[in-house]
């Protein structure tokens, strides 16, 4: 089969190469894959930088994120068929540390993420645990099933405290910020304000739902937030972004008892002012990491089947595998945001 991998520990270096198609164990599936969407965890791993180098063992199949069709079942696989469309959870969990036994998978000690861990889409076929897969109706087309795990990213961040009726300030707009966006508006928030620095994206932003982008490498960007928000700032905060500027920008804004919610990675230790940007505000701060499983898949799959259009022009562009370095020169350039390869 044909498959996509990082061959070496250097920048770029990932190269279509044929592999032996695997075999599923007693408890996975043979999935034969559709289409697939590249994440910024792909870019990471392309450009290898200091997480990648860090994290990544080559070679490797890279590719988390995918929609496909079950061509083999282990012998304990009961609940699923051949030709069953599926997706999958890519965080494969061990059911035995005390966040596992909590229900906290998305936050188990032992996960195993495919494509990073372990050999991962961006290949004709690949095998999953039947635990980790999720069927999909009608309502969703393969293009939809390859990024329903970033628009679940976006679903468990946006989840994690109420947002209707109250005012939302999105920090960076890559495509889960971008979902996030569209999350909300469906969701009935009162006002949307995206920072965002790229034009593509902040466009894109202004079309799904965002009420106002601002440019945060503009002057006065705090005032600038405050105004739009009537000067009490924010209710709450979706961080997106993990850069340091736009960290410090969520907390200053952020309105007392408001709710933070950080999902974007930074590269550094941040610091924050606790007596005053934290305490004296009263407001809440949440971590998201993954997606819960699988109450953040049920969500996803209900906001597809009633907006799966609103996320339509987040996937700028759609090509074969065999273009994949292709899909990240655009991503460096910026002239990308989601890109779904047919496999
Ligand atoms: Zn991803
Ligand atoms: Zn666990």
């Amino acid at each position: 089969m044909k498959a996509a991998i990082k061959e070496i520990r250097a920048p770029k270096s990932i190269i279509i190469t044929e592999k032996k198609i695997p075999t599923p164990n007693d408890d996975e599936v043979l999935i034969k894959i559709k289409k697939a969407g590249i994440c910024g965890t792909d870019f990471h791993i392309y450009k290898w930088d200091n997480w990648a180098q860090h994290r990544i063992v080559p070679p490797l199949t890279i590719g988390h994120e995918f929609g496909g069709v079950i061509e083999k079942l282990g012998k304990n696989v009961t609940k699923y068929k051949v030709g069953d469309r599926v997706s999958a959870e890519g965080h494969i969990v061990c059911h035995n540390c005390k966040s596992c036994n909590l229900g906290n998978y998305h936050i188990c000690d032992n996960v195993k993420i495919i494509g990073v861990d372990i050999d991962g889409c961006f290949a004709e076929y690949m095998v999953m645990p039947a635990s980790n897969l999720w069927l999909l109706g009608n309502h969703i087309s393969d293009r939809h099933a390859a990024i329903m795990d970033p628009l679940g990213n976006a679903m468990h961040t946006v989840m994690a405290q109420p947002v209707k009726d109250r005012n939302v300030l999105i920090t960076g707009a890559g495509s889960i910020g971008l979902f996030a966006t569209a999350i909300t508006r469906s969701l009935g928030a009162n006002r949307i304000v995206v920072s965002e620095p790229n034009s593509l994206k902040a466009e894109v932003a202004k079309k799904i739902g965002a009420d106002e982008v601002i440019n945060p490498l503009e002057a006065n960007t705090y005032q600038k937030v405050m105004s739009l928000f009537d000067s009490h700032g924010p209710d709450v905060v979706l961080e997106m972004s993990g850069v340091s500027s736009a960290i410090e920008l969520a907390f200053n804004a952020i309105s007392k008892g408001g709710d933070v919610s950080l999902l974007g990675l930074s590269d550094q230790q941040i610091s924050l002012d606790l007596n005053n940007q934290v305490i004296f505000k009263g407001i809440t701060i949440r971590g998201i990491n993954g997606r819960r499983m699988f109450e953040t898949w049920h969500q996803v799959d209900e906001y597809i089947k009633n907006h799966g259009n609103s996320i339509e022009p987040v996937i700028t562009h759609e090509m074969p595998l065999s273009n994949i370095n292709e899909a990240f020169d655009l991503m460096a350039n910026n002239a990308a945001i989601k890109v779904v390869l047919s496999i």
